[in-house]
Order: C-alpha cells, then sequence, then structure tokens
C-alpha cells in the first residue's frame, strides 16, 4: 500500500493542531503558583497549568508553540517548569 507523501504531511500538520489544541484544553485548570521571577522575585500568581508549565504566555496565553522566538523565559516554578511571555507583553511590541 502506497501513500502520498504530501498527504501525509498535510495529515501530519492537522494532527498536530488537533493533539495541541486538546493538549492545551485539557491544561485550562486555574492553580495557585509561586513562580520564581528573573532576578529571584517570588510572586504568587494564579495561572493554568498550561500557563505554569511554559506553553501559554504568562500574561496573555497566546500558545507559545505559535512563532516561538517572539516568547522571551520570564522565570520558573520549582518542579513544574518555566514561565514564558511574548515579546507584546514584554514590551517589545512593534
Ligand atoms: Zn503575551
Amino acid at each position: 500500500m502506497s501513500v502520498e507523501p504530501e498527504r501525509t504531511r498535510a495529515l501530519d500538520g492537522a494532527t498536530k493542531r488537533l493533539l495541541w489544541d486538546r493538549m492545551v484544553s485539557a491544561k485550562q485548570t486555574v492553580s495557585t503558583y509561586a513562580v520564581i521571577l528573573d532576578g529571584d522575585t517570588v510572586e504568587t500568581l494564579e495561572l493554568t497549568a498550561a500557563q505554569a508549565e511554559g506553553i501559554e504566555c504568562l500574561t496573555c496565553k497566546a500558545p507559545c508553540s505559535t512563532g516561538e522566538g517572539a516568547f522571551r523565559p520570564v522565570g520558573r516554578i520549582p518542579s513544574v517548569g518555566t514561565v514564558f511571555q511574548c515579546v507584546a507583553c514584554l514590551g517589545g511590541a512593534r
């Protein structure tokens, strides 16, 4: 059985997108986290699991998967992960 390469790629993209959306929507539980921001400031923030795990912008919840270069790590949550902000929220919008 042969599979058209073009078709496989398109399907893969759509599947990845679907899996990503599903993964993000499964991580919308809001919890309180102690976030260590750059400069060792500890702030208690209410974040979704997606934000805490660094897959959404800490401020506007834009998905970090799209245009990763536009996101900067801004701090970390011990035993959870690194948190990110998009450049727009960092004040770097053009
Ligand atoms: Zn943002």
